[in-house]
């Protein structure tokens, strides 16, 4: 059949059916009699590929509405667009932060005081028309929110009867203190002190440990009850005293070094800039700023280190300057680019000297070393025990290979969050390098170390550690090793590390000791 006899046959449709010869209806006709014919004509389909690209809803109305032509179906797309309201986007999101803002405030009343602090801020950052970057970092506190939140505090309830975790309150009414002899409750408040009070008497920076310190501790520790008696107040008093004046003098003893450098460097500078005939207002402000430096005497890490980086970005920038004025100077050129030499060999000693790990800011391999032999000194002189744990979190190769490097740099970042959380004020955590930590636990026994490392495998293996709302599963494996039972500190380290070895051929998500 050709397609003038398809015509024909169309036209004849349209007449025995008694209808107008309208284009409209005389399209329709040819599709049906080009289809029954067998052909496939791409004008009588395309209707059919236009309905496919709308949803459900819209597909249901044109079978309702008997739409078949494509300018009726042009008019029911203008109708269904002249319907739509452009506001109705922003009245959604003005609900939806308002939704989010009375979630927020109840749960600023709840009980915990960093989720208070959090939704506070959330308030504030709706409160002005936030950016999306802005939001996604409050998202991501949010995550690390629940990564470490712990509610081992509802375990402790428990000792003091039954505990309904989802109704806190109700427990608390019901919680019977009157049970609690008076006599008992002394006590128990009493030793609390007491170690509390010990615990503030250890120098938190100097790393000697001073006598008269160590025995009013032991002292205490001993007998709780000297608490209540008037003559060991002074005793206290001065303890405290001693505990700021030793803390005071390691640190002025940490930062003289750096201070000392930067002292070199600005007379230097100032020495150039003078000799220098340059008055350029640059050079006069940094100038300006190097003498207000020296005049304050910062005891401040922070801003002794940003102001190294100032200076040596300034001597960058004026070298070229310098240089200029320099040549008249030709005796004095080689002189001075000896001396620049000399400091920037100090800038680069000074960067090397940092003892913190950038990433996690927890001490780093070297500071580590430090407190080792800390440690050591202790034990060889007191006696003190302690135990040394290496962490390694297993296939983290395999995190990062999965989620990225960026998540494999927040899980690190997590880990050294849950390791701070448990340990004491008197323990060190650190990070010994790639994804292997240490934990130096004071006056431990390889018992007492077991059981920490346990409850941080615990920790690890439960935490909801959440990247871009993709759950991430971790374990750690742990070595663990005493001072006591090996004849060196390097013997212990080797234990520890063996111990661990032994963790990870073993199946990993486990603590060993040897
Ligand atoms: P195992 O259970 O045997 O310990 O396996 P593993 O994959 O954890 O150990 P492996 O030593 O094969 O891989 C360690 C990985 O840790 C390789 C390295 O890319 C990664 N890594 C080390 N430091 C960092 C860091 O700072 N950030 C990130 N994202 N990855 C790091
Ligand atoms: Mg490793
Ligand atoms: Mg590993």
């Amino acid at each position: 059949m050709n397609i003038q006899t398809i015509i024909k046959l169309s036209i004849k449709r349209l007449e025995q059916e008694g209808k107008l010869l309208t284009p409209d209806a005389y399209a329709e006709a040819f599709c049906r009699e080009a289809t029954r014919a067998g052909y496939k004509v791409e004008d009588c389909t395309k209707l059919d590929k236009f309905k496919l690209m709308l949803n459900k809803d819209f597909q249901d109305e044109l079978k309702k509405y008997h739409i078949k032509t494509i300018s009726e179906f042009t008019h029911f797309l203008i109708s269904k667009l002249n319907r739509t309201i452009p506001s109705h986007c922003s009245n959604l999101l003005e609900s939806q932060t308002q939704f989010t803002k009375r979630v927020l405030q109840v749960i600023e009343i709840l009980h915990n005081k960093e989720a208070t602090n959090l939704s506070k801020k959330c308030i504030d950052l709706l409160s002005r028309e936030p950016s999306p970057v802005d939001i996604d970092q409050y998202r991501q506190l949010w995550v690390n929110f629940i990564t470490t939140y712990d509610d081992a505090f509802l375990q402790r309830l428990k000792l003091l009867g039954e505990v309904d975790s989802k109704d806190l309150r109700k427990t608390i009414e019901n919680l019977d203190i009157q049970d609690i002899g008076a006599g008992q409750t002394d006590t128990i408040e009493l030793s609390k002190i007491a170690s509390l009070l010990v615990a503030s008497l250890v120098p938190s920076i100097a790393s000697d440990i001073n006598e008269k310190i160590a025995d009013l501790s032991q002292r205490i520790q001993k007998n709780p009850s000297l608490l209540e008696n008037s003559t060991v107040e002074d005793d206290i008093k001065s303890a405290i005293f001693l505990r700021i004046a030793l803390d005071k003098a390691s640190v002025k003893e940490m930062i003289e070094s750096k201070d000392g450098v930067l002292d070199k460097l600005s007379l230097r500078l100032i020495e150039m800039i003078e000799s220098s005939d340059s008055s350029t207002i640059e050079i006069q402000k940094i100038k300006k700023e190097l003498e207000s430096y020296s005049e304050s005497a910062t005891t401040n890490f922070a801003v002794a280190h940003k102001k190294l980086y100032t200076v040596a970005i300034a001597l960058e920038e004026n070298t070229q300057a310098l240089t200029k004025d320099l040549k008249k100077h030709s005796s004095e050129v080689g002189m001075l680019s000896k001396k620049i030499e000399f400091l920037e060999q100090e800038l680069a000693r000074v960067k090397e000297e940092s003892k913190e790990d950038f990433l996690t800011k927890l001490p780093n391999k070297r500071a580590l070393d430090e407190f080792v032999n800390i440690k050591e000194a202790e034990f060889e002189r007191y006696e003190k025990n302690f135990s040394i744990i290496f962490f390694d979190l297993d296939y983290f190769k395999s995190v990062n290979d999965t989620y990225g490097h960026d998540a494999g740099d927040a899980v690190l970042v997590a880990f050294a969050n849950i390791l701070k959380k448990d340990a004491r004020s008197m323990d060190i955590i650190g990070r010994w390098g790639g994804e292997e930590f240490v934990a130096i636990l004071s006056e431990t026994d390889v018992e007492g170390a077991m059981a920490f490392a346990q409850k941080i495998r615990n920790r690890v293996k439960n935490a909801r550690l959440m990247y871009q709302d993709r759950r991430i599963e971790l374990t750690v494996s742990a070595g663990v090793s005493e001072r006591r039972a090996h004849t060196s500190v390097q013997s212990t380290l080797k234990s520890a590390d063996e111990a661990l070895y032994k963790a990870k051929k073993n199946g990993r998500d486990r603590i060993e000791t040897k």
